[in-house]
């Protein structure tokens, strides 16, 4: 079995214990990954304290090194694929994608600008409103996009001029660890310190005294242990927790258009993507040429071994999600779906769910209600616009939505009266390092990326000069 190894102070450290990683396609262990211990979790805060010192000091000094990281992290990516794909599940492609994305999102922070105004310069004053770093970042994500999003995280954070130290997903330790072991090469020590461990660790982390910041990326109901945490030392906290997307067909839309890409966003990562379309609304009009069009996709990809090629969907990351998925789809239809396609597991080892399309879902099913995170869609039937707004808002969640129509103007202005973060119209998830992303109510808790995600890894200082 490789070796994987934690990343404390530029050194390699070997957990005090380990535990097993398994392969989503094959239901089996098939590496290992270091256990943090407390001591290890100790000196890996340290380490990035001792390192914060001088780091904060030398911004040009950190534009190069973060563009020494994306190119190097970009330069490894057929190497990592690989690595990615056996622990997350995703095809080898989508893994290259997501590991060079991720060295993208590094490189384009390097040259952002770290906002600074100066909002008086007269007889009296010079007064500058300055952005400081905040010292100690505690970054802990999910099992979904494991390096993409920590880059997002590791990106601004550290041009900010704070040391971090991260936290993969117990279920997909190993990229984040092999990033962590590379940055070795093109990081002080301790400016990055990689640990992993079971959820715990990540408990561990939010009551640790020496991060001023927590910045998390999961469920909300680790979301919310993770504000609690932080409460009581008054941490800075920011949070990507859960979505439930709808997508809103309207009714000058051509299905045979709109629902292959709808089909794209909702199951692109298997479903497993914070903000995939998790519901989608369809006007009675058109409402069985929609489910059509959807299921006629979901009959033709092809599911598989994502380390094989040609293959489009890997299997769902984990035991407990996969029987999530089957729980909520027998529950749909238990209580009057159909499942146009898909429907069931498939069978054989690994966690492989087909891709599901549910007709004759409605609000109040679970699945549509809840946050599937997996290969399953449910298509619910409207007929007044209002009401399909008022049920698309009728939600704890509210990271993302999008409106898909032929008069674009009329679509922007539904997607304006939508409550989440991010309103796309005729698309869905687009992003970019300079979009901020978050979420409102449970979705959230401020922003990353664009200036306002790198605004959240700083504390303002107002900086006051008298002339006379
Ligand atoms: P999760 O909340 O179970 O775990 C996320 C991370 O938190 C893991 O690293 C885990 O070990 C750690 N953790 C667990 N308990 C903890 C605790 N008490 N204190 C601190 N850390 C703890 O989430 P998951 O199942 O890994 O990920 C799926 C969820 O993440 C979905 O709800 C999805 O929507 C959400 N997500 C959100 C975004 C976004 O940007 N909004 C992006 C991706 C995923």
């Amino acid at each position: 079995m490789p070796q994987y190894t934690m990343t404390i102070g530029g050194a390699s450290v070997s957990g005090d214990a380990s535990f097993g990683v398994v392969d989503p396609a094959l239901g089996t262990v098939h590496a290992e990954a270091p256990d943090c211990g407390p001591g290890q979790l100790d000196a890996a805060f340290e380490a990035a304290a001792l390192a914060y010192r001088s780091w904060r000091k030398n911004e040009n000094a950190r534009r190069k090194a973060l563009h020494a990281a994306g190119d190097l992290l970009m330069s490894k990516a057929n190497e990592l694929a690989p690595v990615l794909t056996r622990e997350q599940g995703k095809p080898l492609k989508d893994a290259a994608f997501e590991i060079i994305g991720s060295g993208y999102w590094l490189k384009h922070f390097a040259d952002m600008a770290i906002p600074y105004e100066v909002i008086r310069d007269d007889d009296a004053a010079f007064v500058e409103v300055i952005r400081r770093p905040m010292g100690v970042v505690a970054a802990i994500t999910p099992w979904n996009f494991p390096l993409m999003l920590a880059c997002w995280k590791v990106a601004p954070a550290l041009l900010a001029g704070n040391t971090m130290v991260l936290k993969p997903s117990p279920y997909t330790p190993l990229t984040t660890l092999a990033f962590g072991a590379m940055m070795r090469e093109v990081l002080p020590p301790g400016v990055l310190n990689v640990v992993s461990g079971q959820d715990p660790l990540g408990a561990r982390m939010t009551a640790h005294p020496v991060p001023r910041k927590i910045t998390f990326t999961g469920s909300v109901a680790t979301g919310k242990r993770v504000a609690e945490a932080a409460a009581s030392d008054l941490k800075r906290v920011t949070l990507e927790l859960g979505g439930n997307d709808p997508a809103i067909v309207l009714d000058d839309a051509d299905p045979a258009r709109v629902a292959p890409k709808i089909f794209d966003f909702a199951f692109q990562n298997n479903g497993q993507l914070c903000s995939a379309i998790k519901r989608v609304y369809a006007p009675a009009r058109l409402y069985d040429d929609v489910v059509e069009a959807l299921a006629a996709v979901a009959r033709e990809v092809k599911v598989g071994n994502g380390l094989h090629e040609g293959v489009q969907y890997g299997p769902v990351n984990n035991k407990p999600q996969f029987d999530r998925v089957t729980e909520l789809v027998d529950d749909a239809v238990g209580r009057g779906a159909r499942a146009v396609a898909g429907g069931k597991r498939v069978e054989g080892p690994g966690y492989f769910y087909e891709p599901t399309v549910l007709a004759g879902a409605e609000d109040g099913f679970r699945i549509v209600d809840e946050e599937q995170f997996g290969p399953a869609l449910p298509v619910i039937r409207y007929t007044s616009l209002d009401d399909v707004v008022e049920r698309a808002n009728g939600s704890h969640f509210g990271l993302c939505g999008s409106v898909w129509g032929t008069d674009v103007e009329r679509a922007s202005q539904v997607a304006g009266d939508l409550e989440c973060g991010t309103a796309w119209v005729n698309t869905h998830f687009a992003v970019h390092p300079d979009q901020p992303f978050g979420g409102h109510k449970w979705s959230g808790v401020g922003s990353e990326n664009g200036r306002l995600g790198l605004e959240g890894f700083t504390e303002v200082q107002v900086r006051h000069r008298a002339k006379s």
